[in-house]
């Protein structure tokens, strides 16, 4: 596999969001053969629930960049694992969850097999999304809209409330080292 820049979007809404979100990134610094190369602010963001049935809390939300050779199949099972060792309850998908991992955008790849599509078909469409990706890198282009993540900001038509916070990813649970990819053979 070639190194790919890839994105990596990720919320939790009920717990302690902001461990939860530092024990995410944590994890995503000991994925093999990647490396972090950028970390949002967080953002506490309004959950989608306008009749308020699901008794959400609102969303800690953020972006992380990374570097790697893992395909995206291999990224999609072990973030899933993730999800799930931070108390994903996949029985209650759209009610409050610890933790929700979504592949972003991996390169300038199109990917659009069963259970797998990247770009993430909303990505354009949520303010909590393409505000920490903006943060990260702005002008990192969409593979198949053609805009930079700044312009597809610029245009975004989403009332969704979405404030960044102030307290430094990692504050409770600080990530291990990077360590460096190996070179390919
Ligand atoms: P959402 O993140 O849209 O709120 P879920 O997290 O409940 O919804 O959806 C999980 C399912 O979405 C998984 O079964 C996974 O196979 C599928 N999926 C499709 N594309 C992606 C992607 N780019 N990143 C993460 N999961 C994806
Ligand atoms: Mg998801």
């Amino acid at each position: 596999m070639t190194q790919e820049t890839i994105f990596v979007g990720f919320g939790s809404n009920v717990g302690d969001r902001q461990e939860l979100c530092d024990r995410a990134i944590a994890l995503m610094n000991l994925l093999p053969l990647s490396q972090v190369t950028g970390v949002s602010s967080y953002y506490e963001t309004e959950p989608v629930d306008p009749d308020g049935r699901l008794g959400c809390d609102w969303f800690y939300n953020g972006v992380v960049r990374l570097e790697t050779t893992l395909s995206p199949t291999r990224l999609l099972d072990i973030l899933q694992e993730t999800e799930r060792g931070l108390g994903r309850d996949e029985t209650n998908r759209h009610g409050p969850r610890t933790m929700d991992i979504d592949i972003l955008l991996y390169g300038q790849h199109h990917i659009d097999q069963k259970g797998l599509t990247i770009p993430h078909p909303r990505l354009h469409l949520r303010r909590f999304v393409l505000e920490p990706l903006v943060e990260v890198d702005p002008d990192y282009m969409h593979p198949t809209l053609h805009n930079s993540l700044k312009e597809l900001l610029d245009k975004l038509d989403d009332t969704c409330k979405v404030t960044k916070l102030s307290m430094s990813p990692g504050e409770t649970y600080p990530s291990p080292p990077a360590c460096s990819i190996p070179p390919s053979v």
